[in-house]
């Protein structure tokens, strides 16, 4: 299903306030890695206020349009950017250009932190801690990020996926644990 059209909560960018720097950072790389892989839309489930404004605070000085996908897109985007903003701690401006970025970029085939353009895991994981700390904190064996999601919304949907019922046993333990190189 395409995203819905998301009106901006607050049109003033944290009232003023300089942005954190990792804030900036995940969304700059997370625009930057959909230009460099040709993404249409750059971030989904923005609509045309809030990409603008996202990019003016974020991108000042660039004129990046985001564009719109040329089929619908049949995914999981939604599902994720939906339990992103559920667990974004404020759920303010910044937590819904966040949940976007991150949603758009887990669409895609590598590591998460690799999708996003980040530098590594670790920006990952500290902007998912900072900003998403709910569902964050339930990541206790640090599974992989993508993994981790997907069986968040498999678990949410009654869907599963899992060969074992706990991890210790799993012949996919390695698949879903370990280093995301
Ligand atoms: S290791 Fe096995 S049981 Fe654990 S999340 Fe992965 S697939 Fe599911």
């Amino acid at each position: 299903m395409n995203a819905p059209e998301l009106l901006l909560i607050d049109p003033i960018p944290q009232s003023g306030m300089p942005m954190d720097a990792l804030d900036l950072l995940v969304i700059r790389c997370g625009l930057a890695a959909s230009q460099r892989v040709g993404a249409r839309p750059l971030v989904r489930g923005l609509g045309p206020e809030a990409f603008a404004a996202m990019c003016a605070a974020c991108v000042p000085g660039e004129a990046l349009e985001n564009g719109a996908a040329e089929r619908p897109v049949f995914d999981e985007f939604e599902e994720l950017f939906e339990l992103l903003m559920e667990h974004a701690a404020p759920l303010d401006q910044t937590g819904i250009w966040l949940s976007a970025v991150i949603a758009t970029a887990a669409q895609r085939d590598n590591h998460l932190w690799q999708d996003m353009g980040l530098p590594s895991r670790r920006e990952l994981s500290s902007i998912l801690r900072q900003r998403f700390p709910t569902i964050a904190a339930l990541n206790t064996g640090d599974m992989k990020w993508k993994k981790f999601f997907y069986r968040q919304l498999c678990q949410r949907a009654g869907v599963p996926i899992c060969k074992s019922p706990n991890c210790t046993d799993c012949v996919d333990h390695s698949v879903c644990f370990g280093p995301e190189l």
